[in-house]
């Protein structure tokens, strides 16, 4: 999708759910956003870039109580790595929240209470899961059993084996309770439903209209074909936002966590009513989300319909990511098949992660991990291609020039940037992150062989024109240098820095527009004594 330049941006990552550490299947949502950002800015776009905690919900009060301390405490631990593993990746959010805050409570009960006055919002005695030995209700995650659409072994609120498929309360066949392993019933409670089922013409219309990648649309326009079912919104729990006046009864954990992209950006512009109702009140943005492929019907279903019925802005795109699989395999912590990022930092450095994500396959497909394909992607093509041309010819031209030499820009070096640049941008507004690194290299490749056609190595040992003309051919592999600096600095922000300072460029890197691409690197500028980009890596 091209994005107008006459509105702000606003992007956000799906939140991770601070109920455990970060594995790199998560960052397979975060960093391609990042990379989104970086990319949208070099383009001149005004953007700004939030995330935050999801803090709510059954799994986190299952942890704390199998610790036998509060969900504040579980929260508080996770939120705090997932911050530090963003900052180690370089993933900059603008702003980064947890859904448990003030601001996000306050929000979420504005936007229920309005669902609730404008009669999207019913109560009906509805059928829970209870189980007699432990006494008490069983919502969501409490109980597992079978998935009523396509017999897969499924959560309470989610077919997460099988066909993706958010189950409401009561769906579920042949219920367990998740405490003592027993089977439970079901006993009737009192709920509160949102009227999703009148949403139905609005969201086939809307998704006809939605940005971002095929599979969201898709996905989604399937599920309001075939039927949309009311959804039970309130759950009998304390931990949560409570669901305007009831106390014995919160907010389901799916209407308050998508909030929280209202509630950041309220926090981002520290309460400026005017800003952030540009934002989401006012169509004065574009909003992309960038979301997993497990939580599309949340954000291509109910979080439209919510925002619709809330009398909101509605979301312009939404892009999501496949899957990471390790070694064909699906994670799983019990059978060992997970690579916990933290580890992966302590011993790589995290732009050959950043690029291996991107890199690796296409943003919408699944990505399947190795050790082996990582060896190879950061062995064969950032030390043997990327790393290899930067030290080759800033080493040459460090030692035989010592500054960048005189000499024109060849049009035929131009017209190659300027074709990257374009390639650059439609991966960009296509969410094909894979071709932007793809282009890049074809540069760097590119430059590769300039180089070696042009030989100035021999040309600066005769006489002082061809001396010059050495300096000249010099001149414009630096100037690709620059290119796949700019180009590359959304996927590997700290190497990019590295070889940008290696050319004697002073400016900050981030903040370099595409503008600079074809404008040519000063002559005199002082180049400085070329270092190793990347080191082999292997088991
Ligand atoms: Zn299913
Ligand atoms: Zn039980």
């Amino acid at each position: 999708m091209k994005i107008p330049m006459d509105k702000p941006v606003l992007v956000t990552s799906a939140l991770p759910y601070v109920n455990g550490e970060c594995h790199i299947g998560h960052l397979r949502t975060y960093v391609p956003a990042d990379i989104y950002v970086r990319m949208l800015r070099k383009m001149g776009h005004d953007v700004i870039f939030i995330s935050g905690s999801d803090t709510h919900g059954t799994p986190i009060v299952l942890s704390a109580e199998a610790e036998g301390i509060a969900p504040e405490a579980v929260v508080a631990r996770f939120h705090d790595h997932f911050k530090r593993i963003f900052k180690a990746l370089n993933v900059d959010f603008d702003y980064y929240g947890q859904t448990n805050s003030e601001c996000n409570h306050k929000r979420t009960g504005e936007i229920v209470k309005k669902l609730i006055d404008s009669g999207y919002v019913y109560m009906e005695e509805t059928k829970q899961a209870f189980c007699d030995t432990c006494g008490r209700f069983l919502p969501d995650r409490y109980v597992e059993g079978e998935c009523p659409y396509c017999g897969a072994s499924a959560r309470g609120d989610e077919c997460d084996q099988g066909c993706g498929k958010h189950l409401e309360p009561g769906e579920i066949i042949a219920p367990k309770c998740k405490i003592c392993g027993n089977e439970a019933v079901f006993k009737e409670q009192e709920h509160f439903f949102f009227h999703l089922s009148r949403f139905a013409d609005f969201l086939a219309s809307y998704l006809d209209n939605l940005g971002g990648t095929r599979n969201a649309r898709n996905y989604a326009r399937e599920w309001v074909k075939k039927e949309l079912r009311d959804w039970c919104i309130t759950r009998k729990l304390d931990w949560g936002v409570k669901f305007p006046g009831r106390d014995d009864l919160v907010v389901y954990v799916w209407v308050d966590a998508p909030i929280g992209y209202i509630s950041f950006t309220e926090e981002l512009m520290s309460g400026d009513e005017r800003k952030w109702r540009e934002y989401w009140k006012e169509d004065g943005a574009t909003i992309v989300h960038f979301i997993g492929t497990d939580i599309i019907y949340h954000h291509c279903i109910f979080w439209p319909a919510m925002l619709k019925g809330a009398g909101y802005s509605l979301p312009d795109a939404v892009v999501a990511s496949g899957m990471v699989k390790i070694d064909g395999r699906t994670f799983s912590k019990s059978r060992g098949d997970v690579v916990w990022t933290s580890e992966f930092l302590e011993r790589f450095h995290p732009d050959t992660l950043r690029y291996y994500l991107v890199a690796q396959s296409s943003h919408t497909k699944e990505l399947n991990f190795s050790w082996d394909s990582f060896f190879l992607r950061v062995n064969n093509e950032l030390v043997g291609i990327l790393g290899n041309l930067v030290h080759r010819v800033v080493s040459f031209a460090y030692k035989n020039f010592g500054v960048v030499p005189e000499g024109e820009i060849e049009e035929e070096v131009i017209t190659k940037i300027t074709e990257t640049r374009e390639e650059a941008i439609n991966a960009v507004e296509e969410y094909e992150f894979k071709k932007l690194v793809d282009a890049v290299m074809k540069l760097a490749d590119f430059g590769n062989g300039y180089f070696q056609r042009e030989e100035p190595w021999h040309l600066i040992k005769k006489g002082d024109k061809e001396r010059e003309r050495g300096g000249e051919i010099i001149k414009n592999v630096l100037q690709m240098l620059k290119a796949v600096c700019i180009l590359l600095e959304a996927v590997m922000p700290e190497k990019m820095v590295e070889v940008w300072s290696q050319l004697g460029m002073e400016s900050d890197l981030q903040s370099v527009k595409l503008d600079e691409l074809t404008v040519p690197i000063a002559s005199g500028q002082k180049l400085k004594k070329p270092k190793k980009l990347f080191e082999r890596v292997e088991e």
